[in-house]
């Protein structure tokens, strides 16, 4: 009984944050706290719990209830962030390539209408990150170089001059860019 009741749970709290992430780590909440519940009836009337055929020493089943706890805090701090993040200005078009402006409306909430293509573009369930500039001097070997879109979006390109791997998305380090941001 216990273990069906337990994934079916999961299962409904996976397809929750598929919709919203702060409404499936909050699910998370309720299914531990659920099941913390059922389970100290089940040791009050002395009984024990069984986790796929072993069974728990209530210390056991709260301990895991405890970090199961920690694990929905986890989420709940990494949806939390994820919701407060803003687009960049400048923002790629998936949809058809091309560099567009967003507003500050558009920044917040994390959607807008491509003025190129017209699709709407619904940014909040991938990770942000900022485009590189166009033009950028690598920092293995100096070389001016110009970027495609692409690697202006993925912020990892192959120099052609040195042929290293360039990747920002793992570096906080800043980069060089050749001309100032008055380009365009
Ligand atoms: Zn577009
Ligand atoms: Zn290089």
């Amino acid at each position: 009984m216990f273990n069906p009741v337990i994934i079916v749970a999961i299962v409904f709290q996976v397809i929750i944050g598929k919709f919203s992430r702060i409404a499936g780590a909050i699910t998370g909440y309720i299914i531990t706290t659920g099941i913390l519940i059922w389970g100290i009836s089940v040791y009050r009337e002395g009984y024990q719990m069984a986790f796929f055929g072993i069974t728990l020493p209530s210390n056991v089943f709260l301990l895991g209830c405890g970090f199961w706890f920690w694990m929905d805090t986890r989420e709940f701090k990494a949806a939390i962030k994820q919701s407060k993040e803003i687009l960049p200005e400048n923002f790629i078009c998936p949809k058809c390539g091309k560099e567009v402006n967003l507003s500050q409306k558009e920044k917040n909430e994390k959607n807008f209408i491509c003025p190129e293509c017209n699709e709407i573009i619904y940014v909040d369930k991938e990770p942000i990150k900022e485009l590189l500039p166009k033009e950028i001097i690598c920092k293995k070997c100096g070389e001016e170089l110009i970027l495609n879109n692409r690697e202006r979006t993925e912020r990892k390109f192959i120099c052609p001059e040195c042929n290293k791997l360039i990747d920002y998305n793992n570096d906080e380090s800043s980069y060089y860019k050749v001309t100032s941001d008055e380009e365009k």
